[in-house]
C-alpha cells in the first residue's frame, strides 16, 4: 500500500486526485491537503468582480465528491514539507506521512513586492475570489462616481490573460451602464509589447490586441515598472528596449487593478533542492524533482524559465491546457513507480487560452509553448466569450462529478467546431 498525497485543491490539485485516485492500485491512499475545502474556478474571478458572477457560482464544496471517490480530505493548510522524513506538517502542528508527494499549491501572490499594492493596499485583485468579491464593493463605489481606471500586470508578473480580461471586462460593463465616457483607461504592463503575454507572442496577438485596445480607447505603457501605489495614485517607470529609464509616469485611479509577481508558498520555499530561488518546484520532464524523487508537482507552482529575455523581467504563463497534461503525466508516472518502473510521461508544454472580453474575446493556441513552433495561432470573436462561458460550466460540473477526464479546453473547441487540436499537434 501506498500514500498519495497532494497539497492544493485547485485547478491542478482537484483532477490530480481524481486522475491518481482511478490510476492508484486498489489498496494505495490518496489524500487531499487543502487551506481550504471549497474549490474555486478561478479564471471566472474577473466575472466576480464585476459582478457578473457571484462567488457560489464558482464556487464548490470538495467533501462529498472527494469522499464518495474515496478520496481522504484534510481541510488545512500545509505549514511546511519535510522531503527527507516524507512528511507534511499541517498547520495545527499535526504531520501526515507520505510515499509520494504532489504539490499543486497554486502561487503566492507577491503583492509585498510593490508599495501599496493588492487587496490590503491601494490596487484591486482578481487572483482569488475573496479578492474578487472585494474589487467588487470597490467597483460599486467606482461606477456610483467614475474616474481614470488603472490596470494591467506588474514586473515579473507571468499571467498576462487576465490582466487584459479584466480590462476589457470592465470596458463592456462600463459600456452597458453608459459611463465608458468618464472613464479615461490606461493599461500598464511589463511586456515589451501589447501581446506579449509572456509567450513572445502568439500568432500576431500583438496586432489584434493593439487593434482591440485601440477601439476600446484603452491606452497602454509597456516596459513599465510599477514602483508604488498610493491612494488614487500609481508610480510607473517606463523603460526603453535596453532597458533603461525612459519616463516616470504617476497615473492618477480611481478603480486599479494589478496582476502581482507569483512565487512558491511558505509550505516550500527556502527548501534546497526542491524548489528554485522564486520557490517554485524544480522538476524534470517527467514532473517529478530531481533531488527528492517521490515529489511531482504540477500547476502554477513548477518552476517554469522565462520564454524569452525581455527588458524588465516577464514570467511564463501556466494556463489550463498545459496544466491538464502535467496532471495526467503525473498520474501516469506514478502508477509507474508503484510498479517499480522508472516514469517515461511527460507533460505537453502547450498552451490554449480562452480570454474572454464581455461580449468577445480572444482565442490563442500555442503549441508547443516556447518559440519556434508548429502552431501559433490567434483569433477574436464573439464565439470565445460563449467557449469560456461553455469552459466554466463544463470544469465545475466535471470538479461536481469527479471525473478526470482530460483535455477540457480541447474538447470545449472541438466541441464548438473552432480548431481541431488534435489536427495542429
Ligand atoms: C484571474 C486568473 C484568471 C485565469 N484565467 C485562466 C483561463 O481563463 N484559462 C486558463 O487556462 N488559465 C487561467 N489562469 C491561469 C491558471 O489556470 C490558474 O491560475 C489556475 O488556478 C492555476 O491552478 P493551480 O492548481 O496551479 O492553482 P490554484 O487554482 O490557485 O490552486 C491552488 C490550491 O492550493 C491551495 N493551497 C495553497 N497553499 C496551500 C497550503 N500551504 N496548504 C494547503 N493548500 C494550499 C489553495 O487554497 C488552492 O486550493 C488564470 C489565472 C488567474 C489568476
Amino acid at each position: 500500500m501506498a500514500h498519495i498525497v497532494i497539497i492544493g485543491a485547485g485547478i491542478g490539485g482537484m483532477p490530480m486526485a481524481f486522475e491518481m485516485k482511478e490510476q492508484a492500485r486498489a489498496e494505495d491512499r490518496v489524500t487531499v491537503i487543502s487551506e481550504s475545502a471549497k474549490f474555486h474556478f478561478v479564471p471566472s474571478n474577473p466575472w466576480v468582480a464585476v459582478d457578473w458572477r457571484k462567488r457560489k457560482d464558482i464556487e464548490l464544496d470538495i467533501a462529498p465528491t472527494l469522499k464518495r471517490k474515496g478520496i481522504e480530505l484534510i481541510a488545512q493548510g500545509a505549514q511546511r514539507v519535510h522531503p527527507e522524513r516524507q512528511q507534511v506538517e499541517l498547520l495545527d502542528g499535526t504531520v501526515v506521512d507520505y510515499d509520494y508527494l504532489v504539490i499543486a499549491t497554486g502561487p503566492k501572490l507577491a503583492f509585498d513586492e510593490i508599495p501599496g499594492m493588492g487587496p490590503d493596499g491601494y490596487s484591486q485583485s482578481i487572483c482569488h475570489v475573496s479578492h474578487a468579491e472585494t474589487a467588487k464593493l470597490n467597483w460599486d463605489r467606482f461606477t456610483a462616481d467614475p474616474g481614470p481606471i488603472v490596470v494591467g500586470a506588474v514586473q515579473g508578473a507571468s499571467c498576462f490573460g487576465p490582466a487584459y480580461e479584466y480590462a476589457m471586462i470592465m470596458d463592456t460593463d462600463l459600456r452597458r451602464r453608459k459611463i465608458r465616457d468618464q472613464v479615461p483607461m490606461t493599461y500598464v504592463t511589463s511586456e515589451p509589447y501589447i501581446g506579449h503575454l509572456g509567450l513572445g507572442g502568439v500568432g500576431d496577438s500583438k496586432g489584434l490586441l493593439e487593434s482591440a485596445m485601440r477601439d476600446r480607447h484603452i491606452k497602454w505603457i509597456c516596459n513599465a515598472k510599477t514602483t508604488k501605489i498610493e491612494d488614487g495614485h500609481m508610480f510607473v517607470t517606463e523603460h526603453d528596449d535596453n532597458g533603461q529609464p525612459k519616463k516616470e509616469h504617476v497615473l492618477p485611479f480611481k478603480h486599479s487593478m494589478m496582476l502581482p509577481a507569483f512565487k512558491g508558498v511558505d509550505a516550500v520555499f527556502g527548501i534546497e533542492g526542491l524548489t528554485n530561488p522564486r520557490g517554485f518546484i524544480t522538476i524534470d520532464e517527467h514532473q517529478r524533482n530531481p533531488k527528492f524523487t517521490n515529489i511531482f508537482s504540477v500547476g502554477v507552482c513548477v518552476a517554469i524559465p522565462p520564454v524569452e529575455a525581455t527588458p524588465i523581467p516577464v514570467g511564463t504563463p501556466k494556463t489550463g491546457f498545459m496544466i491538464e497534461s502535467m496532471v495526467t503525466a503525473t498520474a501516469h508516472n506514478i502508477r509507474e513507480m508503484l510498479d517499480g518502473k522508472e516514469p517515461s510521461h511527460k507533460a505537453t508544454w502547450n498552451t490554449v487560452c480562452l480570454a474572454d472580453f464581455g461580449d468577445t474575446g480572444a482565442a490563442f493556441v500555442a503549441l508547443p509553448q516556447i518559440p519556434p513552433r508548429n502552431v501559433s495561432w490567434f483569433a477574436e470573436g464573439k464565439w470565445v466569450h460563449l467557449a469560456k462561458v461553455a469552459f466554466e460550466k463544463y470544469f465545475m460540473r466535471k470538479m461536481q462529478k469527479g471525473t478526470s477526464e482530460p483535455f477540457y479546453e480541447k474538447m470545449v473547441m472541438d466541441m464548438m467546431g473552432i480548431v481541431k487540436l488534435k489536427d495542429k499537434k
